[in-house]
């Protein structure tokens, strides 16, 4: 299978050297050639096959170029060593709990599928890759965790100093080996500069292989459809037509769950659920994409003002708007209605949501005025403890920190202060 980038179709990589990269030369988005339906028995039967089953069959045909079988089941197994439940909170509403995994948010999914391919290609190779990724939060510390004692890959991760929570500040920075955290002096968005500033400077990519663990990397993003098939696993028995709702920043994720369903997936609608950055909504409406800067909400790993997948989701319905409509709503809600929101879910159902999940309830909640004979299944991204000061503030309640959060807690934080492009170049060509 070989990837192109979205464009000019002509650039074509196979899968690794499209992990290696990361972007096209053209700085397109790399995006699969093909994506042939997996067999109807899979999907009668999908509740008897386990999860390694599942994601290997579906994600087969996009690697099996570069990853031999056996390489990809442990990988796979690698990947996938914890729980994805389905938890129904009242009638036709369920929620799917993305959390289980060592950082607790659902990118460990796609951090630890990455860091496994990368460390499958560099096996034998003589020069390191060199990991540089920024992120405002929950990105960085899954990469880390993903990647620490991966043979062969470093990492670098950029944050914004003082604009991440201790906790996930304590998970990208308390690792060591081959993980270095750079402190920036500034917000995300400088990070994000610095990153794309440093891919395009050859007296850096001159010496050092560089690549990104940012959703536009396809073993980031691809996996990521896994967890809607094992959704599917769980709610096929109730017999009803399933929507999803998907608390969307980057428009990764909910990408990768509309690959699923053209791999056959029955599923009636997705919606993509935004805070109050709302380009997407906005563009469902009329038709017109304009990138804005974010704007700080409480759900602040979706504070995005251009997200970067949303190509992909074009692409995949060949930039037809109206048949898009059919496939896909997208609404956007302020930081009132999502404290409202976690307020009113736990006093009814003893639910706690955190503030991504709260986004991803209102989004299914607005749909099912309309449709309410769907079973609906909004995304829990991130458990509430990550979000602690929001929720405590909203519910007066404090979840229990759990023990791969409370692990970190005590760790000694190493990090580089950075102010300037300067420094991060200085610190890439003397490593
Ligand atoms: C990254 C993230 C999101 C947004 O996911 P995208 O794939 O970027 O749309 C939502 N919630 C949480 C908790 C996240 O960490």
């Amino acid at each position: 299978m070989k990837f192109y980038s979205l464009n000019n179709q002509n650039i074509q990589a196979s899968f690794k050297e499209a992990v290696i990269a990361g972007i096209a030369p053209d700085k397109g988005l790399y995006f699969p050639e093909s994506i042939t339906p997996l067999s109807a028995d899979f999907f009668e039967n999908i509740e008897k096959l386990s999860n390694h089953e599942i994601a290997f069959q579906a994600i087969h045909q996009f690697v099996s170029e570069d990853i031999a079988d056996n390489a990809l089941k442990e990988i796979i197994a690698n990947t996938l060593d914890f729980d994805f439940p389905v938890v129904e909170i009242k009638e036709n509403v369920a929620t799917l709990e993305l959390f289980h995994g060592p950082t607790m948010a659902f990118k460990d999914v796609g951090a630890r599928f990455m860091a496994n391919c990368l460390g499958y290609f560099s096996q034998g190779e003589k020069q390191d890759v060199t990991v540089l990724v920024a992120t405002s939060g929950d990105t960085g510390g899954a990469v880390a965790n993903g990647f620490l004692g991966v043979d062969g890959v470093k990492v670098v991760i950029l944050y914004p100093s003082g604009k991440v929570s201790e906790i996930q500040e304590k998970q990208l920075t308390t690792l060591g080996q081959n993980i270095e955290a750079m402190e920036v002096n500034g917000v995300f968005d400088d990070c994000q500069r610095m990153v794309k500033t440093a891919f395009l400077d050859t007296e850096i990519t001159d010496h050092k292989k560089l690549t990104s663990a940012n959703s536009i990397n396809v073993a980031r993003w691809l996996p990521q459809l896994f967890y809607f098939l094992f959704a599917y696993k769980q709610a096929k028995s109730k017999g009803k037509k399933i929507v999803f709702s998907v608390p969307s920043g980057n428009f990764g994720n909910i990408c990768a769950g509309m690959v699923a369903q053209k791999l056959g997936m029955p599923v009636k609608h997705f919606v993509a659920s935004t805070n109050v950055n709302d380009v997407v909504p906005k563009f469902m409406r009329n038709g017109l994409y304009e990138p804005m800067s974010s704007i700080a909400t409480i759900s602040n790993a979706m504070d995005v003002g251009d997200p970067s997948n949303f190509v992909r989701i074009r692409h995949l319905y060949k930039d037809d708007l109206k048949t898009l409509l059919q496939h896909l709503s997208s609404y956007s809600f302020s930081d009132e209605s999502t404290r409202t929101t976690m307020k009113e879910v736990h006093s009814k159902t003893g639910y706690v949501l955190d503030p991504h999940g709260a986004v991803g309830y209102l989004g299914l909640k607005e749909y099912q005025k309309s449709h309410s004979d769907t079973y609906g299944i909004f995304l829990e991204t991130a458990h509430p403890v990550k979000f602690l000061d929001v929720v405590e503030q909203t519910l007066g309640v404090s979840p229990e920190i759990p023990p791969q959060i409370m692990k970190v807690m005590d760790k000694e934080k190493k990090s580089h202060i950075i102010s300037s492009y300067q420094e991060l170049k200085q610190y890439l060509i003397t490593d």
